[in-house]
């Protein structure tokens, strides 16, 4: 459902992706872990269509993202690829309801009364469903993020990509986040995510990608974080981070 093949990203003189090819299939959980600076951020936001790519391709949910991305090609694609960021960005004067309906109702013209269903049914998803009147303010940041996940989920992507959804929060509130993409990842859903909870890489994730100065330098099942076959990966887990 999603395939890189030879793909290269620079800013500048800086290179940040250098030849990356993986594929995800259907219904599968792909983690990408690595350094701060190894382009896990930049590889998310490429297959997003938020970065243009120097070289190689990007096939995603039928879409053929090259070096250049038309306008309509991106609203294509984000029909199909939910993404959710560490920032949750809700609108503080809208409702948790509100903020969720908004994209169905405007971008699929959905009509109110189905947006509303979808958005009680995604806000049930993420255990919050009686926090369907309340504002943003009202909640904690954990459970923010989780009405960020079911925003993103109310459109009905065919693929998540999650970029260290819970970096921001403190430690006791990210175990709710994890558990809510656990559960998506139980239930199915194709995800790529980065992330910095090993535990969880290890748990949910089919495959690792451990990524390595814009480059995968060891790919595996999750066991492979138990045992590394590289240097690098062993003092990245040895790290902790
Ligand atoms: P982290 O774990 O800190 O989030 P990352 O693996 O996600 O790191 P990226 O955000 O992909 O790393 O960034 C890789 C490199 O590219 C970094 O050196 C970063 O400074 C640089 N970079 C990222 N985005 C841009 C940009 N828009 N313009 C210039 N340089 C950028
Ligand atoms: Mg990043």
């Amino acid at each position: 459902i999603i395939k890189l093949s030879n793909v290269s990203k620079s800013f500048g003189a800086l290179q940040v992706l250098d030849g990356i090819s993986f594929d995800v299939h259907p219904g599968s959980v792909v983690a990408l872990i690595g350094r701060s600076g190894s382009g896990k951020s930049t590889a998310l936001r490429c297959m997003n269509g938020l970065e243009t790519i120097d070289s190689g391709e990007i096939d995603i949910c039928s879409h053929r993202l090259g070096t250049t991305v038309e306008k309509g090609l991106l609203r294509a694609l984000h029909l199909d690829v939910g993404m959710v960021f560490q920032s949750y960005n809700l609108f503080p004067h809208l409702t948790v309801g509100q903020n969720i309906m908004l994209a169905p109702r405007w971008v699929k013209k959905s009509a109110k009364g189905e947006a509303r269903e979808r958005a009680m049914e995604v806000l049930s998803r993420v255990g919050l469903a009686e926090k369907f009147d309340s504002y943003p303010e009202q909640l904690s940041g954990g459970q923010q993020q989780r009405v960020a996940i079911a925003r993103s989920l109310a459109m009905q992507p065919k693929v998540m990509l999650f970029d260290e959804v819970t970096s921001a929060l403190d430690p006791e509130l990210t175990g709710e986040v994890l558990r809510v993409m656990e559960s998506l990842a139980r239930e199915g859903m194709t995800m790529v995510l980065v992330t910095h909870e090993m535990a969880f890489a290890r748990r949910v994730a089919d495959t690792v990608i451990f990524m390595h100065k814009g480059r995968i330098h060891e790919k595996g099942p999750g066991a492979m974080l138990e045992a590394p076959s590289t240097p690098e990966l062993a003092q990245f887990v040895g790290n902790g981070l």
